[in-house]
């Protein structure tokens, strides 16, 4: 088990800032995933961390202790790419125990080793399989039983679902994360889906031209967005221009929004009369009958029907547009004058930042 501290990483290629300052940290056992759109640095970060690439600036240490200038091999770090990077004319068995081999260890540790790692991941009795005769997922589990067989300080991972389709995807996304607790290793997870962010995660880094924009539980991550680029990048998110008139007892903003005043948690630093932006997640918000005392009077303007709910898109009166989801039972129609409940809740004020 090991502590992780990424420290201030910066990295230009030519004229283009890839880092612009990235800190970051990993408990012992923790799993952090860097979630952001591409071109954001997660990989740039994840090639200097594992030492394939040299950071202009900033310092990566291993329980208090730099590794920066150290090659690859030196660091003891378990990778896993997107693309497997098996070796195509070595069987299960020779993949996984190649870094044992390279090690010089005895052939009945490596065995041993071997066969616990491919226990690990669900693989037995396919050890003399070729890679061209495995589905993605398994050669997805080979690469991983690969990268803990050598009981690597610190697991990389740079978007290794991302070649699988959607139900194998899930699968092995529950795999890692079972390997990952099972082995108690310190693992950092690359991906730009959210949802495997938020499945997988202990902490979220979310990450916006080459910074952390927020770092945080995915629970935090959601709920509480430090501006609306991490809402967005996190879940649907309805997000509203408004401007807190003050603050209620309880710390939180009084919002004019809807013709009503609503009394919303938010980002502490915020001043009332400050232009700033209202996160209303699709569940804060609910249909009631439009006669209802205190209600938001609202038009629907479309429904779909997704099964377990009826998405609705609905209009204010000053044309304000939002998404919620509605009992997929509800009698809702295009065209129909509904009433609007916000529970504040699931409401949260941030501050208008460029994003
Ligand atoms: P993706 O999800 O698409 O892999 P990412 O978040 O991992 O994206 P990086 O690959 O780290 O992003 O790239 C960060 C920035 O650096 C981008 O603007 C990218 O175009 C640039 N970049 C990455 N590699 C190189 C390179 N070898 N030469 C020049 N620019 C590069």
């Amino acid at each position: 088990m090991t502590q992780i501290d990424v420290v201030g990483l910066t990295k230009r290629y030519g004229t283009t800032l890839a880092l612009d300052g990235v800190s970051l940290q990993a408990r012992e056992g923790e799993l952090v995933s860097l979630l952001g759109p591409s071109g954001c640095g997660k990989t740039t970060t994840l090639r200097c961390m594992a030492g394939f690439m040299d950071p202009d600036a900033g310092d990566i240490l291993v329980d208090g202790t730099s590794v920066t200038r150290l090659p690859p091999q030196k660091r003891n770090f378990g990778v896993v790419f997107q693309n497997y990077a098996l070796f195509p004319h070595l069987s299960v068995f020779d993949n996984v125990a190649y870094g044992l081999a390279v090690r010089r260890l005895p052939k009945a540790e490596q065995r041993a080793r071997v066969a616990d790692a491919l226990a690990m991941v669900r693989l037995q009795g396919l050890e003399d399989r070729l890679p061209r005769a495995l589905s993605g997922g398994q050669q997805q589990r080979v690469a991983l039983a690969r990268a803990l067989v050598i009981r690597p300080r610190l697991l990389l991972l740079d978007e290794p679902l991302a070649n699988l389709d959607a139900r194998l995807r899930e699968e092995v996304r529950w795999l890692i994360r079972d390997v990952q607790q099972q082995s108690r290793i310190t693992a950092f997870y690359v991906t730009h889906d959210q949802a495997e962010a938020m499945a997988l995660s202990d902490r979220i880094a979310v990450m916006k031209a080459g910074r952390v924009a927020q770092f945080a539980t995915p629970r935090e991550i959601y709920q509480r967005p430090a501006e609306a680029y991490v809402a967005r990048f996190t879940g649907d998110a309805n997000i509203i221009p408004a401007r807190p008139r003050d603050r209620t007892a309880d710390g939180g903003f009084h919002v004019p929004f809807g013709g009503v005043m609503l009394p919303v948690p938010g980002v502490d630093g915020i001043r009332p009369g400050d232009p700033a932006m209202l996160m209303l997640r699709p569940e804060a918000l609910s249909l009631i009958d439009p006669g209802a005392e205190g209600v938001i009077p609202a038009l629907v303007l479309g429904t779909a029907f997704l099964g377990a709910a009826l998405a609705c898109e609905v209009s204010l009166a000053d044309g304000t547009r939002l998404r919620l989801q509605a009992s997929p039972h509800a009698p809702v129609q295009p065209g129909m004058t509904v009433g609007l409940r916000v529970d504040t809740a699931h409401a949260w004020l941030m501050p208008d930042v460029l994003s």
